[in-house]
C-alpha cells in the first residue's frame, strides 16, 4: 500500500469517528432527562434510542455534520500545549451570563472523568473562568489523569456548565450519564476553588504508577441489586461476594450497604496500607468496592487487584449516588455523606444507622465539634446539645486550649491509624 492511499484511509478512519461522536453528542443534547431514556426532537418524544437515531439519521445529518466540522476543528487541542491550548479553550467559552431559570432552585452536580490531560493549567483558567462567569461555587481538581468537580449554581447555570464541558474536545468520551445531580441549597459551599492536582483523589500513589484504567469491572446499580438480593438468601457467616465500602469511617457510619465491610479509616490515602495489613481478608475473595459517585473505587480498585489475590474486583458504576436514584428504599441504609454544607443527602429510607454520641438515641446529622482548632464531625442530638453536649470528646471540652492543629485531641488519638481486620 502507498504512503498516500495510507494517509487517506486513516483519515477517513478519523473522520468516521469523529462524525459518530458527533451524532452521539447530537442525540445526548436531544435527551429531556438526564437518567432516563426519553429524547425529543421535531416537537415529539422518542422512548427508543432506536427511534431517535432513526429520526436524527433520516432528519437531521446537516446538523451532526455542523458538530463533527467543529470537533474536527478543535481536536488538536488534546496535543497542543500552553500557550495554543488556551485558543482552543476559548472555543467554550462563556462571556456573559444571565440567569434564565424559571423555578428557583439550586442544584449540585457530580462529576468525574478520567482523561490524560497535559494542559492542566489552561483547563484550570477555563474553569475557574467558566465557573466565576456562571457564579458557581464548589470544588473542582484538575490532574493530569483527569478532571473531578462537584459545583453548585442555579438549575440554568448548571445545564451551561455541564453543555460546556460535554462540548469540550478533551471531553468527547463524557455523556450527560456521567453527571449526577442532587438538590442544593444555595450554601453547599463556601466558594469556588479550582486547582491542579498531583491526583483527582489523594490515594498517594502517582497517576503513572497506579492508573483507573487498570481498575475492577464496573457493576451497574442493576447489577449489585441483584447480587444483593441474592446475598440476602445465603445463611452462612462467609458471604460471598464482599462488599467493601471504600470511604472514611465517618461517612459509612451514617450510610451503609446491609453487611459491607467499612474500614475505619481517616483519610483516603490511607487506604493502600489497610489493604497490605488485611490482605487475607481479601485473598482468594470476590470484592466489589462501592463509594459515594464511584471516583474513589476507580484507582482503589486497581490497587485492591495489583496488591492482593481477589478472585476478582468490581466496582459500583456511579457510587452509592446512581444506586440511590435508582433504589430510593433498596439495600442502602441511612444518608449518603457528601463533602460538602449539607454533610449529607437523600435517606428517603428514613432508616437512621448512627447514634448519637452522648445519649446512643438514633441520630445522623453531622455538626463540627464547637472547639476552634478541632471542628471534626460529631454526632449530637438536640436534647444533647442543648445540655451541654457540643464537643467531640473530653479533652475538647476541658482543655480546649490544648488541641491545636498540631495537638489531636483524645478521639483522634484513640483511633488506629491502620485497622486490622479480624477473622469473626
Ligand atoms: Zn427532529
Ligand atoms: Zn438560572
Ligand atoms: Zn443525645
Ligand atoms: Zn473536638
Ligand atoms: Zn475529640
Amino acid at each position: 500500500m502507498g504512503k498516500a492511499k495510507r494517509k487517506q484511509l486513516k483519515e477517513n478512519a478519523s473522520r468516521k469517528l469523529i462524525t459518530k461522536a458527533a451524532f452521539s453528542r447530537h442525540i445526548s443534547s436531544l435527551s429531556v432527562h438526564s437518567d432516563e431514556e426519553i429524547w425529543e426532537c421535531c416537537s415529539t418524544v422518542f422512548p427508543s434510542m432506536k427511534d431517535i437515531h432513526k429520526h436524527v439519521a433520516l432528519n437531521h445529518i446537516d446538523k451532526v455534520q455542523q458538530k463533527a466540522k467543529l470537533l474536527q476543528f478543535s481536536e488538536p487541542c488534546k496535543k497542543i500545549r500552553a500557550p495554543n491550548a488556551d485558543l482552543c479553550l476559548s472555543n467554550t467559552n462563556v462571556t456573559d451570563f444571565k440567569c434564565s431559570c424559571v423555578n428557583k432552585g439550586f442544584q449540585v452536580l457530580l462529576f468525574y472523568h478520567y482523561v490524560s490531560i497535559t494542559c492542566c493549567q489552561e483547563v484550570c483558567t477555563w474553569q475557574k473562568d467558566l465557573g466565576s462567569t456562571l457564579k458557581l461555587t464548589g470544588k473542582i481538581r484538575i490532574a493530569s489523569e483527569g478532571i473531578n468537580g462537584t459545583v453548585e449554581g442555579c438549575q440554568c447555570a448548571t445545564n451551561i456548565y455541564k453543555n460546556n464541558i460535554l462540548g469540550h474536545p478533551l471531553f468527547i468520551a463524557m455523556t450527560t450519564k456521567d453527571f449526577k445531580s442532587s438538590k442544593g441549597n444555595g450554601q453547599s459551599f463556601d466558594n469556588l476553588s479550582v486547582s491542579v492536582c498531583p491526583e483527582l483523589c489523594t490515594i498517594g500513589i502517582p497517576c503513572d504508577s497506579l492508573k483507573a484504567s487498570n481498575g475492577g469491572k464496573y457493576l451497574s446499580p442493576e447489577e449489585l441489586h441483584q447480587t444483593m438480593e441474592n446475598l440476602q438468601k445465603v445463611s452462612s457467616d462467609k458471604k460471598d461476594p464482599l462488599l467493601l465500602d471504600c470511604r472514611n469511617f465517618y461517612e459509612s457510619k451514617i450510610g451503609y450497604f446491609e453487611g459491607a465491610l467499612k474500614p475505619d479509616l481517616r483519610k483516603f490515602s490511607y487506604f493502600p496500607e489497610y489493604v497490605d495489613s488485611n490482605k487475607n481478608v481479601f485473598n482468594g475473595r470476590k470484592v466489589i468496592m462501592y463509594c459515594t459517585g464511584g471516583i474513589r473505587c476507580e484507582r482503589a480498585s486497581a490497587y485492591l487487584k495489583q496488591a492482593t489475590n481477589c478472585e476478582e474486583v468490581y466496582q459500583l458504576k456511579g457510587g452509592i449516588h446512581r444506586y440511590m436514584e435508582k433504589y430510593p428504599t433498596g439495600y442502602f441504609k441511612g444518608k449518603l455523606f457528601v463533602f460538602d454544607n449539607r454533610y449529607s443527602i437523600g435517606g428517603q429510607d428514613s432508616s437512621v444507622v448512627s447514634n448519637c454520641q452522648y445519649c446512643n438515641k438514633p441520630h445522623d446529622s453531622y455538626q463540627l465539634c464547637s472547639t476552634q482548632h478541632c471542628r471534626q464531625l460529631v454526632l449530637i442530638c438536640e436534647k444533647c446539645r442543648n445540655s451541654g453536649h457540643t464537643t467531640c470528646c473530653l479533652l475538647c471540652k476541658k482543655d480546649a486550649a490544648k488541641v491545636s492543629e498540631t495537638k489531636q485531641c483524645t478521639c483522634t488519638r484513640n483511633r488506629l491509624r491502620i485497622p486490622v481486620e479480624h477473622d469473626s
